[in-house]
């Protein structure tokens, strides 16, 4: 089953969220291990706490992911959520940080994932990219980066602005330009446009498409997976970020994969694709095997990226590891 002769060119391996199929998404532990396993880009989630201090965090409450409950009984919102904005960085670094559960009962999203309770922490966006240089210098393999800014609007709404906060961030680190080794992503096209022609921003640019019942932005992802609407977005970006189904879909068990045209149209105005997210342990709708979405994806429907939880498994398939 697993070929790579039908490769079109050497595809990218992004670790989404780090190696967090096997260490709490986001912590350096998890970082550390997509390094060591080969990951061509690590993901970091950005989201600003109430001191204006980017932090690598995916969500925009706590409970999910950390013990806020018991730390700050007391900030919880009326809507029943722990808010990153509610707290300062010194505050988010009391938190432990755990793999991902239910916060009515606890259980596990992901049942056979990571479940001890360590000493891991929230780590601001600075902190990661320093883990990351570290990480670089001293293995002499290079790890790109491949940084989003979390709901824009929402954060606008709350009078916060990620954006030029992100961007300075990473220019700190040399992330400036577009021979740099960085993918900036966002869901809302009105800030990437933003981020492109009022922000100066060089960086290759990539729109994440959702679903409009996501209510991720105001975007029409809908009209944005056009071929219109592709060709709008390679005005200010480099690639996109759509939903693995997007691109392939299994109709039903034993069924034969269904390709859209999308990679295909995508290319054609010259955007890379990089879809999201391969889980070996939460498979797309009717996917036989792992090795299937990634022969569908890589060898038939011709990607340049993937966002895989699982980095090691990816890069197998790639032939990257034994
Ligand atoms: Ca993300």
């Amino acid at each position: 089953m697993t070929t790579t002769n039908s490769l079109r060119k050497s595809p990218i391996v992004i670790a989404h969220r780090g190696a967090s199929g096997y260490l709490p998404e986001h912590t350096l532990v998890a970082k550390a291990y997509a390094h060591a396993v080969g990951a061509d880009y690590l993901e970091q989630d950005v989201v600003l706490t109430r001191d204006d201090v980017p932090v690598v965090f995916h969500d925009l409450v706590l409970e999910e992911v950390t013990n806020v409950a018991a730390q700050f009984p007391d900030r919880r919102r009326p809507d029943g959520h722990w808010y990153v904005i509610d707290l300062d960085f010194a505050e988010l670094q009391t938190l432990q940080v755990h793999e991902r559960v239910v916060p009515a009962d606890g259980t596990a999203v992901y049942t056979g994932r990571f479940h001890e309770r360590l000493d891991l922490r929230i780590r601001s966006l600075a902190e990661e990219l320093a883990f990351i240089r570290g990480l670089n210098g001293s293995t002499g393999r290079h790890a790109g980066i491949y940084t989003e800014v979390k709901s824009p609007a929402w954060h606008h709404a709350e009078g916060k602005d990620p954006s030029p906060i992100i961007l300075a961030t990473l220019a700190e680190f040399g992330y400036v330009g577009p021979q740099d080794d960085v993918w900036l992503q966002c869901f809302d096209a009105k800030e990437l446009r933003r981020i492109k022609y009022e922000l100066g921003c060089r960086l290759r640019l990539v729109q994440l498409i959702g679903e409009n019942d996501w209510l991720e932005s105001d975007n029409d992802y809908d009209a944005q997976r056009t071929a219109t609407g592709l060709a709008d977005i390679s005005t200010y970006a480099s690639g996109i970020g759509p939903w693995i189904p997007h691109i392939v879909k299994w109709p039903g068990l034993g069924a034969a994969p269904l390709y859209s045209n999308l990679v295909a149209d995508a290319h054609a105005v010259g955007l890379e694709v990089h879809p999201y997210t391969l889980r070996s342990d939460d498979l797309p709708e009717h996917a036989p095997d792992v090795d299937s979405v990634h022969q569908a994806l890589f060898a038939e429907a011709g990607i340049d990226g993937l966002f895989t939880d699982f980095s090691d498994v990816t890069l197998r398939f790639l032939g990257r590891r034994p």
